[in-house]
């Protein structure tokens, strides 16, 4: 245990203040997910874009007593707690947390490089945890701050831990070594992810292997030429695998299968995938595991339980206009924490459920650990609890009363009624034995094969990469017209609330009704407001944007001198909506009049932001609506805020981006440059292979008889059509799609329904995934192969594809 009088020396801190000697147990740097417990310390970091400061009195109230803090704070304010004032308070957090890893001298695995870090490391976890008690970083935790909070998690009763690490920066791995100190090392293999801050890959490499100055072996894969050369002019003991003579592991690999030949024995291992990426990930597994002593046996059986995908949480639309987290692939207390948390942030619906399984492995006494579960479950603001498994039931008097206990996944399938679930959101958490996709099937609205993927993370990804691009003060409107670009609105909306964005926009108001039905609180400015829907605008707090006397007058009728807040739309170049320069005298006078009225933005859109042929065009845009906006709000006597970039605009014009943007398709992921920006696709849309068939040569596909089969061919039918947004114009030859990573053509033409494609040698099977546009198949590439742009390939998904939102803990 480690108290509060401890930290000076640790850290090298000074106490401002010390009221009582508390022990440290939680920590905290993200005050919206801070929780007073009297062990909770909460670190104050003054980042780009938050202040952790500025939280403290709001932390404080809440009934948070021990702070780190990097920039002066009023001791007077906070009477009864512990602040402690640290040079850096990240610097701070990882002093703390390598005084911590210092305790423990079990085994502790580093894993680094680019591709497959948290695969490897849920892999190893899941391979391991048969054996041993490991601790791991909870989800993706892997930064500066993520790894000391990982190593935090080290406890005496855990007998290994697994841990990885990520960088985007020179300067950051020789911090992140000294946390976590690493005995054992797995460097996978490199690309090009996050090059954007090193000079170039043997800079981004070398960085990279410091992470294992002080390790005993790393392991590698030899036939990465690059990465060899880099270790090899380290003093860093290797153990490598790879297809050459000179790898200690050799592997040859055959369609399904990999022999391996290590020291005097050979085997081989069956694996349950064949695609490239996963194979790498688990030779790295294996042969880690040989170097630990592992025998083959053991490794097969392991090889064979992978699951081929990672583990990352679901949201989707369940029964009874409920919302499922679906996490059912593992169950241990980081991962818990982390789900529990990201179900509390859902607050599309009030009411919060988790059905969760015994944890197993934990390592903990069977009391100690239930008791740790209901803390969590309480301290997270759950309204009901069932739990199922033999350590739960007998356990029960830990919970609250709304809960309820079963022995076993067919207990809980056959007795409980699920008519119960009325607009929930529900957690469904449980160890793999538990079999607990059963429940998520259970509660899952009807599903057909076609699922559009919306992956979290990336979106994340892409805001925070936009917000670095702006200066700190500039705010953002997202729009999330067009049911947020075809991603989902409310799921997006919601994440974006809890991240903090300033506004949001729509095209209609029905858009915005259904934000404010499901607990979105931000201002959202509705772009295509009509008479007929001013009363939703103003019953349900959103904002019209004003862009026609017609409109104007209408809204003046409307509001019979009530106080209302609108956005003033100029049109200096665009040619669709807005107020021209012969207006604005009447304009003002209007507004001078109606004094009601506030004016909360003025705005304008560019015409040609994403062309540099355009640029001069668009400066003049700029100037144009700085004079205009400037004459309304000296008018006005105050000064609303002015916005004109849309995404292309925020990566080419930035001297434009005045008090707030409008981010658009960059938020999904879609660089609308002919630049490249680091930015992460959101979106995957999938369908499966229904069928497979041979066809003859001369014989025809579909309807019209269009597909003509010139050779002997064998096609699949998929599950997707013109009614689901795949148009077609895709029909005979057009468009591509990708089925076991190859592409795959488009034969005949496209039904309302179903496609078929022509997948003559690739290796696929009925049921097998195919990707329409997403990960592994540009949408730009798509939407160039029908003339067409990102944007309407995005929106014209029909709503009748399930949207799917998977996160690894946001
Ligand atoms: C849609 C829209 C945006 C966002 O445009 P992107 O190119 O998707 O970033 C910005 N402003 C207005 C007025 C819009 O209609």
């Amino acid at each position: 245990m480690i108290l509060f009088s401890q930290l000076e020396e640790i850290t090298g801190g000074k106490n401002i203040l010390f009221t009582s000697n508390n022990p440290v147990a939680t920590l905290s740097i993200d005050s919206r997910k801070a929780s007073a417990t009297p062990g909770t310390l909460f670190f104050a970091i003054h980042g780009e874009r938050h202040n952790g400061h500025d939280y403290l009195p709001a932390l404080y109230a809440a009934g948070i007593r021990q702070f780190v803090v990097e920039a002066a704070v009023l001791p007077e304010q906070f009477p009864e707690a512990n602040i402690l004032r640290v040079h850096s308070s990240v610097e701070a957090l990882q002093k703390l947390a390598t005084f911590h890893r210092g305790r423990f001298s079990y085994p502790v695995v580093g894993i680094t490089g680019s591709n497959g870090k948290t695969i490897i490391k849920e892999w190893l976890y899941q391979m391991l945890s048969k054996e041993k008690i490991v601790v791991k970083n909870p989800g993706s935790y892997n930064s500066q701050i993520g790894v000391p909070l990982s190593v935090w998690q080290m406890d005496a009763h855990h007998q290994l831990a697994i841990f990885e690490a990520g960088i985007s920066r020179p300067g950051e791995m020789e911090k992140i070594a000294q946390v976590m100190r690493p005995s054992l090392g797995i460097f996978t293999t490199i690309g090009s992810a996050h090059d954007e801050g090193f000079r170039n890959q043997e800079e981004k490499i070398r960085e990279k292997l410091l992470l294992f100055a002080g390790t005993d072996t790393v392991v590698y894969c030899r036939d990465q030429a690059v990465v060899h050369h880099a270790i090899s002019q380290t003093s860093i003991p290797t153990f490598s695998w790879g297809a050459g003579a000179e790898a200690d592991v050799q592997v040859s690999r055959t369609h399904n299968a990999c022999t391996v030949r290590y020291g005097s024995l050979t085997s081989t291992l069956y694996l349950p995938f064949s695609d490239a990426a996963s194979v790498e990930n688990c030779l790295h597994c294996v042969a880690l595991l040989l170097k630990l002593g592992y025998d083959f046996g053991f490794i097969q059986d392991s090889v064979q339980a992978l699951r081929g995908v990672p583990m990352r949480m679901e949201l989707k639309e369940g029964i009874h206009q409920s919302q499922i987290v679906d996490d059912t692939y593992n169950n241990d207390l980081g991962g818990l924490e982390i789900a529990l948390q990201f179900l509390t942030h859902q607050h599309q619906k009030k009411k919060k459920r988790v059905i969760l399984s015994d944890i197993l492995e934990s390592g903990l006494d069977e009391g100690e650990l239930v008791q740790k579960i209901a803390t969590l479950v309480s301290k997270s603001g759950v309204s009901s609890f069932v739990g199922v498994g033999p350590v739960l039931s007998r356990h029960q008097h830990l919970f609250p009363a709304e809960a309820a206990f079963f022995s076993s996944t067919e207990n809980f399938l056959e007795q409980f009624d699920f008519d119960r679930l009325q607009q929930e959101v529900i957690l469904v958490k449980g160890a793999r034995v538990f079999a607990f996709e059963k429940i998520a099937r259970r509660l899952q609205r009807q599903v057909h094969g076609t699922v559009m993927e919306v992956d979290l993370n990336a979106l994340v990804h892409n805001l925070n990469f936009f917000k670095s691009t702006l200066r700190p003060s500039t705010k953002i409107m997202v729009m999330v017209k067009a049911f947020a670009y075809g991603s989902g609105s409310t799921e997006i909306a919601n994440l974006l609330q809890y991240h903090r964005a300033d506004y949001l926009g729509v095209a209609y108001a029905d858009e915005g009704v259904a934000l404010r039905k499901n607990n979105i609180d931000l201002p959202i400015m509705v772009m295509n407001p009509s008479e007929e829907s001013f009363d939703s605008i103003f019953d349900h707090r959103l904002e019209p944007e004003i862009y026609s006397f017609k409109i104007f007058h209408a809204l003046l009728h409307y509001l019979k001198g009530k106080p209302a807040r609108i956005h003033l739309k100029l049109d200096t170049g665009m040619h669709r909506l807005g107020f021209e320069e012969s207006h604005l005298p009447e304009v003002i006078a209007l507004l001078k009049a109606n004094t009601h009225i506030q004016v909360a933005s003025i705005f304008s859109h560019l015409a040609g932001a994403d062309e540099a042929a355009h640029d001069d065009f668009s400066r003049t845009q700029g100037e144009t609506f700085r004079r205009w906006a400037d004459l309304i709000s000296t008018a006005l006597g105050y000064r609303p805020l002015y916005h004109v970039l849309n995404s292309p605009g925020i990566l080419r014009l930035r001297e434009l981006q005045f008090d707030m943007v409008r981010l658009g398709i960059g938020l999904y992921g879609v660089d609308p440059t002919s630049e490249t920006h680091p930015l992460k696709p959101v979106a995957t849309l999938k369908t499966i292979i229904s069928q497979i068939k041979k066809i003859n040569k001369g014989e025809s596909i579909g309807y019209g008889r269009r597909g003509v089969a010139e050779r002997d061919i064998t096609i699949g039918t998929i599950a997707i059509g013109y009614a689901d947004g795949f148009s077609r114009a895709f029909s005979r030859g057009a468009g591509s799609v990708l089925v076991q990573g190859v592409r795959a053509s488009v034969i005949g033409n496209v039904c309302m329904d179903m496609t078929m494609i022509d997948i003559t040698g690739i290796e696929a099977q009925e049921g097998d995934e195919v990707i329409i546009f997403g990960k592994g198949l540009p949408i730009q590439e798509v939407a160039a192969s029908i003339q067409t742009i990102p944007y309407e390939i995005l929106t014209n998904t029909s709503e009748r594809v399930k949207r799917v939102f998977v996160a690894d803990g946001i």
